[in-house]
This record gives structure tokens, sequence and C-alpha cells, in this order.
């Protein structure tokens, strides 16, 4: 989960970082109040969850209240990559000696952090990681270590940053560890005419299997739908496991481990996995017609492969599920459908008198992604 720019304001403000003093609003009027109480010259920021506002328009350093309103007018509603300006942030210029680009990001493969530091940061940092990368240093943090003064000195020096940016990259990496952030990033962080240094732009992404220790950010109303999958976040909704993939046949099984082995099954039979969606132990007809409506909402989807071993939930009441799920939802799309395990001749023979037009069946797994493989070339 991404956050805005104004959460992650506050949690730099929370872990003792420098940020501008700053208020959010929704409409001009309030921009106008807001930079009267700012002190009148302010920075009317787009707050959308994608990168290069600046470039982009929704960056604009306003003069006085009255030119605030104007501009929060011209900002509000605008499309940044796409995403819709619904709110703004106003707030105190801050008068910029120099910008630096610190975060910490997740190295999967590594399983570590990575630091990474330049003393060229602000709009131009792409650039200046694609043609002089030794200009963005890269320090490995092992995260049971974590960042302790020697290692946030050491990442100041490799980037060439002041030494006491050290201060602020110990405070960035409790925003990691306390929030169970994935990414953090300042750019810029700023050297002022006074010497401060200042949080002036903020990117964190909070791991999704932390929401339940980080309910503050809710799983609704800061989540910008927007910024999502809409599938993804249509099947969370439903409370559905639902994975994007990037090829042409849509899985549903019963069990990850199940649906791990079916989408190497379809890979194995020459096709691409779609997406997958684990509907669990209990394939009920409301949890099916579900599933099916997720899947099928993926157009990359041309055929569905319905891979099921009944345990506790048998067979036939994951029959008498689909059947229903197919009275409500309209198959596009061509469907095989492989029930094995508890009450398999049961399910299959529910399936069978129900004949529908583009559901086959299958009694193998490989015979399944086979079928569903060949239906989607
Ligand atoms: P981004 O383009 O989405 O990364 O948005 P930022 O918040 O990083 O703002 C883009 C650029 O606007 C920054 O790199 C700064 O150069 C400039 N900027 C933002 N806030 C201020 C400010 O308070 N004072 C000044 N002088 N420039 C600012
Ligand atoms: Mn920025």
């Amino acid at each position: 989960m991404d956050l805005y720019e104004h959460q992650a304001r506050q949690l730099f403000a929370e872990h003792g970082i420098s940020v501008p003093d700053a208020e959010v609003v929704e409409d001009p009027k309030a921009a106008r109040a807001a930079a009267e109480r700012l002190g009148g010259r302010v920075v009317v920021k787009a707050q959308v969850k994608v990168g290069g506002r600046g470039k982009a328009g929704g960056v604009v350093l306003a003069a006085n209240p009255a030119a605030t309103e104007i501009t929060a007018r011209q900002i509000l509603g605008m499309n940044i990559k796409g995403h819709t300006v619904h709110a703004l942030m106003i707030a105190q210029p801050v008068d910029i000696q120099a910008e630096f680009y610190v975060s910490y990001v997740l190295d999967r493969a590594a399983g570590r952090f990575l630091a990474i530091a330049s003393a060229e940061g602000g709009m131009a940092i792409e650039e200046v990681a694609a043609r002089r990368p030794e200009a963005v240093a890269r320090i490995p943090v092992d995260p049971a270590e974590g960042v302790t003064d020697g290692k946030a000195a050491e990442i100041a020096a490799a980037a060439g940053l002041p030494a006491r940016a050290a201060a602020v990259l110990r405070r960035l990496w409790e925003v990691v560890v306390r929030e169970d952030a994935l990414l953090v990033e300042v750019n810029p962080l700023v050297r002022t005419s006074g010497g401060e240094l200042v949080a002036l732009d903020g990117k964190v992404t909070v791991d999704d299997n932390a929401r339940f220790r980080q309910a503050r950010w809710g799983g609704g109303d800061s989540t910008d739908p927007q910024a999502a999958d809409p599938i993804e976040v249509a099947a969370r909704a439903k409370g559905l496991n639902y994975v994007k993939l990037d090829g042409e046949v849509g899985v549903i099984g019963n069990g990850a481990g199940l649906v791990m082995s079916t989408l190497d099954v379809v890979a194995g039979c020459g096709a691409r996995p779609a997406n997958f969606l684990d509907i669990g132990g209990g394939a009920s007809a409301r949890v099916m017609a579900d599933g099916l409506s997720v899947i099928l909402a993926d157009p990359a989807v041309r055929s569905v492969l319905v891979n099921v071993f009944g345990g506790i939930t048998a067979c036939d009441a994951v029959a008498e599920g689909i059947v229903q799920a197919l009275d409500s939802v309209r198959l596009t799309k061509p469907m095989v459908v492989r029930l094995d395990g508890n009450a398999a001749a049961e399910g299959r023979a529910i399936l069978a008198s129900r004949a529908h037009p583009l559901v086959e069946q299958a009694t193998t797994m490989d015979g399944a992604a086979r079928q569903a493989a060949a239906l989607a070339r």
C-alpha cells in the first residue's frame, strides 16, 4: 500500500525528521484559507500516488492566498499519469540550497534492504542514476543489524551528503521498521540556507501483510483505487486472493499449494496463466460466483481453468457452487473444470447435468491444463 505524500510527511514528523508546515485541502477556498494560516506564500502540491508531479505541473509555488486559490483550482481535477487530483497539500515554501536523494528499499533477492543516496537529488534523479551511476551510492543494510550510527555515517559519506544527514538516515530507518515499510524515499531531502535538513517530499510503501497492525491507513479511504489494478481492488473487497499475471489462462483453485502447482502445470502445457485466484477451503456458490466474476473481468483471459480438490468441502458442494455461479455470472470464456477428491463422482455428475455449452470437464490436472491451454490458443 502506497501512502500519499502528506501521510509520509506525517510519519517523518512523528519520527523526528523536519518537514515543512503544511495542511491538506480538497477545495480552492480551503487552499486559500490554508495559505493565509501558513504565511501567504506557499507551495501547492497535488496529492497523487505517483512520482513526477513537479514535471507534470502538480507542484506550483503561489505568491499569496489569492494566487493559491487560483492555482488550487487549476491543479484539482488535473490528471497526472492517470491519477486524478482530489486533494492538495498546501505547504510552507522552503528555501533550497541543495537537493539530496535518500531511500531505503527492500531488496527481496538479497534478503536485505538497500540504502540508496545521492547528493544530486531532485527531479532529475532518474537521469543522474542512468548517466552517472557513480553519483548514486547503494549500500546494503542487514535488517537484523539495522542502521546504526556507524552505518548511517557510512551511507552519508558514500553519497557525499553532509555528516548531519546521518541523523536523518537513522530516523528514516526507524520509519522502515516501525511502520512496516517496503520503501521509504525522500526526494528531495533539502539543505536550507539555515543549514537544516528538511524532507520536502516523501514516498512510503507499507507492506500489505502488515495491514493488521498498520490499521491507521485503513484498507479503504487511504488506498487510491486508481493507483491499484481495479480487478485486485474488487477482489480484495470480496475477500479473495487474486494475483494478476501476464498470460492468457485464468486459474481458480482451492488452497495455495494446489494453485501454485496448477500454474506450473499450465506453464508446462505451453500456456501462461493470466492470473490466479485462491478460493480457499470453502468453495460456496457465493465464493465461486465472486471468483469467476473477478477472473472474467480480466480482458487477457481466454480460457478459465478451475482446479479443485475436494476435502472438507466436498466436490458435490463445489459443483453446486459452480452451477449456481453460472446462473449469476455470464460465462464469456470457455472453462475447464477438474474436480477430484471427496465426492468427485457426484460433483462431476452435477456439472454434467448442467451441461453448460462453455464448460468442459477433465479428470486429471494435466488433462485439464492441456484443455485450458488449447482453448486459450
Ligand atoms: P515530485 O515531482 O512528485 O517528486 O514532487 P516534489 O515534492 O519532489 O517537488 C518537485 C520539486 O519542486 C522539488 O524537487 C523542488 O525542486 C520543488 N519544490 C517543492 N517544494 C518546494 C519548496 O518548498 N520550495 C522550493 N523552492 N522548491 C520546492
Ligand atoms: Mn519528489
